[in-house]
């Protein structure tokens, strides 16, 4: 695979940003090689500044469940862009998309549109603060809430441990805000909210944490979750980012059937435009300003493109059948390379849930908390990784990051994809050598 074009533009964007990229995943560091300068999408297909064609998985991380460049979406923005990018005003965009969302999704009845998950998450954990009058959060070890500040803490192995942030630049004191427990685990739950009696103001959890391998929790546990908030007057937070909109319209809370107290949404809901949003019923969203004491704002929340970007992708998600065929054809592409892996007897799984996929390097019929993740097992990926993209296949660059399968992805290429998997997973455990 020639990259000349690609090496060269890294080579110019070390002179720029701090490591050549803008966020922290995209700079290759966990896998072979620099990283590919795309230059365009059209359907599941990216092409790099080379030229190579790929069959895209990462999808922009989530956001894509349309695949590259859907028409209908790129209609409504061109619609939006002619009348102008931003006016710091309400517009009907704004309120095209919250009834979208609100008309059909039972469990939040008033909504607010941020620019990012981050921002989202942020708010959503100073509301429940504002909401609740208490300080502390309990969060689980693997699941990702955005870069904020106190929320960066994955902690050590005891259980409840106060927070130790894994960034630098973050104040032992906002760390220790937060309380990190395993996944799963009910013991650390019920310790959590025991020795911080009165203090927890909210608990939050990726309904189905995808950010760190794709950790599936027992239905049980999230129940507990929301029974143990009720106890303790506490905030159950779903962090629907990446699941919300991708699990079905109504996201994780739907799917378990589980009503949160507030549920974030980023990713799918800006149509690839840079879209974050919150919503909890209208008794709790009346605590946000200008209605309430819980100060939250943004010079380009609900920018007009970014909205009708996702009122358009929203607009297809509600079409009949979208999940059921999105599902359907996932879990046919899991189930074939997983019947290859199983006849090869290759110490992998493949595990999904609706079009979230996820390649576990180790045999486990089960992971579900972080700590089960077998570290030394990403060289698998890493190699798999490098044949992947020299096969024509891109997905993220690192083994903990999930894939996802877009309404675009046809049948057809599905089929190309798991033969050229199958093909790659062959080569790194060895069956056959590289060509
Ligand atoms: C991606 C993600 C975030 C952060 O969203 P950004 O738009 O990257 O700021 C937060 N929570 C979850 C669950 C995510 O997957």
């Amino acid at each position: 695979m020639n990259t000349t074009r690609s090496s060269a533009l890294y080579k110019e964007a070390l002179n720029y940003f701090p490591g050549g990229v803008n966020s922290p995943v995209r700079a290759f560091k966990s896998v072979y090689g620099t990283p590919l300068f795309i230059e365009r999408g059209e359907g599941c297909q990216i092409w790099d500044a080379d030229g190579n064609q790929f069959i895209d998985f990462c999808c922009s991380w989530g956001p894509l469940i349309l695949g590259h460049n859907p028409p209908t979406v790129k209609a409504k923005i061109s619609e939006a862009l002619d009348k102008g990018t931003s006016f710091g005003a309400p517009t009907r965009y704004g309120n095209e998309l919250a009834a979208l969302i609100l008309n059909n999704n039972k469990y939040i009845e008033k909504i607010r549109f941020v620019n990012s998950g981050t921002e989202a998450v942020m708010s959503a954990v100073r509301l429940a603060r504002g909401y609740t009058g208490k300080n502390k959060v309990i969060k689980f070890e693997g699941c990702y809430h955005g870069h904020v500040d106190h929320l960066l803490v994955k902690a050590g192995s005891g259980l409840a441990t106060f927070g130790v942030s894994d960034s630098a630049g973050v104040p032992q004191a906002f760390a220790q805000e937060t309380i990190v427990i395993p996944l799963n685990d009910r013991t650390a739950l019920q310790e959590a909210f025991e020795q911080n009696k009165g203090d927890i103001a909210a608990v939050i959890i990726e309904p189905i944490p995808a950010n760190n391998g794709l950790l599936l929790q027992d239905e049980s546990f999230l129940n507990c979750l929301r029974l143990k908030c009720h106890q303790h007057n506490a905030m159950l937070i779903f962090d629907e980012v990446i699941s919300g909109f991708r699990i079905g319209f109504e996201g994780a809370a739907a799917y378990y059937n589980i009503q949160p107290d507030i549920i974030t949404y980023g990713k799918i809901i800006g149509g690839g435009m840079p879209v974050g949003a919150y919503g909890a019923n209208k008794e709790i969203m009346a605590y946000i300003a200008p209605d309430g004491p819980v100060y939250q704002a943004g010079t380009l929340s609900a920018n007009p493109v970014a909205m009708a970007a996702g009122i358009a992708q929203l607009t297809a998600c509600l079409q009949p059948h979208f999940y059921e065929n999105l599902e359907a054809k996932t879990q046919q592409f899991v189930a074939s390379i997983n019947a290859h892996v199983q006849t090869n007897n290759y110490p992998l799984n493949l595990f999904s849930i609706g079009s979230i996929f996820w390649f576990c390097f180790a045999k486990a019929d089960n992971v579900r908390a972080a700590h089960e993740i077998q570290a030394e097992k990403m060289d698998y990926f890493k190699r798999f990784h490098h044949e992947l993209l020299q096969n024509g296949v891109y997905v993220g660059p690192s083994g903990y990051e999930v894939g996802f399968v877009s309404a675009a992805h046809s049948e057809e290429e599905l089929k190309q994809a798991q033969t050229i998997i199958c093909r790659c997973l062959d080569i790194v455990f060895e069956k056959v050598t590289t060509t």
